[in-house]
């Protein structure tokens, strides 16, 4: 008979794993958010679900890519910008807190560790609330672009659509012919998510600094990522070739398995909490400095 883990023995030995390792890098991924509302792009055995992502190549020469991308952002993006986040973000920003992990790395462009009161999270993949003119560079919100789609658009109000992480949903290609594309208000230039999409690479500085926070810690925590996508999984392959630990959280399959150290099958947002709790009494009972820890408004 297999034996059973409960939730806290799992909680427990991610504790133990950061006790041992103050200064892990934490990488997170689509999984993390779903219980945000956000749904992930994989199943549990790491294959890509729905239609295929639009290529950034793709999306630069082709105003019939862009009418697309901009349609199914002006549906799918509301959706995004109303996610909150859920308690797997904000225990991670209570272990910041508690200087109980390092950097902390995200494949999400959801923006969701910010808002949960992490200080520095390096997004990978950029932010989805951005909007960067290909023309003049010039940086806009994306609430303020939605509003230009909205007007240019009126009709496209109302059309339902399954919203996708990266903001994007499903639309029929019949409402693509007229569809007026947003521009940027300083040059006129066309304009593009502040995001990596499929097809781009992660700007190299952006890299740089990304591997140099893998080469200080001493450990590395995966949550809520199958690792599929490489600007991930060279991580684990870095921090294997180091010497270093790694564990994961994640439902379901990783492309980095076989060199997981601890592989915990659950949600980041029912064992990161509970790992917390413990590190925060542990920090107690030991007499480390423990810095007031605001969650979800309190202090603990
Ligand atoms: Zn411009």
């Amino acid at each position: 008979m297999a034996e059973a883990f409960t939730i806290h023995d799992y909680a427990a030995r991610i504790a133990a794993f950061l006790d041992r390792h103050p200064r892990a890098l934490v990488l997170t991924g689509a999984g993390l958010s779903t219980a945000s509302g956000i749904p992930d792009y994989r199943d549990r055995d790491g294959a890509r679900r729905g239609k295929p992502p639009i290529h950034g190549p793709d999306f630069r020469k082709s105003d019939a890519v862009q009418r697309r991308y901009w349609a199914r952002s002006m549906i799918g993006w509301p959706v995004l910008a109303q996610a909150r986040p859920n308690h797997g973000h904000r225990a991670i920003a209570g272990l910041e807190q508690l200087a109980r992990i390092g950097s902390v790395l995200t494949q999400n462009v959801d923006g969701l560790h910010g808002q949960a009161g992490s200080h520095g999270v390096l997004e990978l993949h950029g932010n989805i609330h951005t909007v960067m003119c290909l023309d003049c560079s010039a940086v806009f919100p994306r609430a303020f672009v939605q509003g230009q789609l909205e007007e240019f658009n009126p009709q496209m109000a109302g059309a339902d659509a399954t919203p996708l992480p990266d903001g994007d949903a499903s639309v029929e290609p019949a409402a693509l012919a007229d569809f007026r594309l947003p521009y940027c208000t300083c040059c006129g230039g066309t304009l593009m998510p502040n995001v990596v999409f499929f097809g781009d690479n992660v700007p190299p500085a952006r890299a740089a600094i990304a591997l140099a926070q893998m080469e200080r810690a001493d450990a590395l925590l995966v949550v809520g990522s199958s690792l599929m996508v490489y600007s991930g999984f060279r991580f684990c392959r870095m921090a294997h070739a180091a010497g270093k630990p790694i564990a994961a959280i994640n439902l379901g399959r990783t492309r980095a398995d076989d060199l997981l150290d601890i592989k915990i099958e659950e949600t980041a947002e029912r064992v990161l909490p509970l790992a917390l709790e413990l590190l925060t009494k542990g920090s107690e009972h030991t007499g480390r400095d423990t810095p007031s820890i605001p969650l979800d408004g309190g202090i603990l």
